[in-house]
């Protein structure tokens, strides 16, 4: 390529980046990833879209927010698969769910993005219990962009930024089931809820309830 060196700065190709979504149930994660994988659409951007194979309601092959909206997703069972299934004309890659990620996907993000590629991560900040989620602190961390979305507090109508689990809890990860959670502020949060829940019971578990 022929330099002209006449004082003024050439244009350089896009340079990749990290944004994260991040927030509590009902805060319209899901919502803003499809909305930036539609206007990379329109803009006639190649996306590829990936969640994690754990999460299995709604249609297997897509993005599903609760309000419907949808748009399709591969399943993988590992960050590394996402590198893996990714095509060399990939500009964007939208990955939901990110909290249930090992901590390699903060290394594959970063790849990804030093290669010049846009990736968007949309996941839960905070567990039932208020605690950071899986890699998301460090995804966080590493972000340029980091959108932190508040969903409204079903007690007082303020804004919220926890999720209350009304049902007992035996495992950390409870998928799917919209009415065993509820948003809440800091003030009206109750993380001993689900196990006094747990402690009152005398009857088993039943497996709706996992
Ligand atoms: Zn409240």
């Amino acid at each position: 390529m022929q330099t002209v060196n006449d004082g003024f700065t050439r244009p350089q190709p896009q340079p990749g980046w990290i944004e994260v979504i991040v927030g509590c149930m009902f805060s319209g994660k899901t919502e803003e990833l499809i909305k930036q994988v539609r206007r990379a659409h329109f803009a006639k951007q190649k996306v590829q879209t990936f969640k994690p194979r754990i999460d299995s309601r709604y249609h297997e092959k897509d993005v599903a927010s609760h309000n419907q909206t949808r748009t399709e997703a591969i399943p993988v069972a590992d960050a590394d698969d996402i590198e893996r299934l990714l095509e060399p004309s990939t500009v964007v890659v939208a990955i939901d769910e990110g909290q249930f990620f090992g901590d390699n996907i903060v290394d594959v993000a970063t790849r990804l993005a030093e290669q010049g590629r846009r990736v968007i991560i949309a996941g839960l900040d905070t567990d039932w219990r208020a605690r950071p989620f899986g890699p998301m602190p460090q995804l966080m961390a590493v972000a340029e962009v980091v959108r932190k979305q508040h969903a409204i507090c079903r007690v007082c109508g303020g804004p919220a930024s926890r999720t209350q689990r009304l049902i007992s809890a035996v495992e950390d990860i409870v998928v799917g089931s919209t009415e065993a959670y509820e948003a809440r502020c800091r003030r009206h949060f109750d993380p001993e809820l689900g196990a006094r829940r747990l402690t009152e019971r005398t009857e088993p578990l039943s497996l709706s309830e996992l």
